[in-house]
């Protein structure tokens, strides 16, 4: 099948399961058409002008192209979505987030047990032992000195300029 007429199908397909790409992928791994984002190509055909956003997927799938998975976001919701998809989202900034970025660096450093440290800050257990194992909020590390350095600004992935031209 040509590249045209997988991008025709892809639009106006009704499936609501991922639409992988099979060709070509840029070195950050989203589909490319000649220089142009698939992705954009896509949103384009299925919701119209950019007017300056960028496309953002739902599925967090880069080589999917359903248009039910992308959309039009801000640059900033893009980013966000991308870390949410990255790895778990944990920090303060996200909405399940209960504990702020200080209180984790807290208890990384509290040496007391588990049950202990989630009675003081009314998470579980399981939430401590996740933080302590670096599962969840993973941003925040503790430097080799023990003194806290927070990295309230993650570093846009390179591959982000591609969506966002
Ligand atoms: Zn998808």
């Amino acid at each position: 099948m040509e590249k045209q007429s997988f991008i025709d199908a892809a639009v106006q397909s009704d499936t609501d399961e991922c639409i992988l790409w099979p060709w070509g992928k840029t070195g950050a791994g989203y589909p490319s058409l000649s220089n142009a984002s698939i992705h954009r190509v896509v949103c384009e055909r299925a919701h119209g002008p950019s007017n300056g956003l960028c496309a953002a997927h739902s599925c967090g799938t880069k080589a999917c192209i359903n248009p039910r998975h992308i959309r039009w976001a801000t640059y900033r919701e893009n980013n966000v979505e991308r870390r949410d998809h990255g790895r778990m989202p944990f920090g303060e900034n996200h909405g399940r987030a209960k504990l702020t970025d200080t209180q984790v660096l807290a208890i990384l450093k509290d040496l007391r047990p588990l049950n202990t440290i989630a009675g003081a800050y009314g998470v579980s257990k399981r939430a401590v032992l996740f933080i302590k194992q670096g599962v969840t909020w993973q941003h925040l590390t503790l430097s080799p000195s023990a003194s806290a350095s927070v990295q309230t600004s993650p570093a846009i992935p390179q591959e982000t300029k591609l969506l966002c031209p």
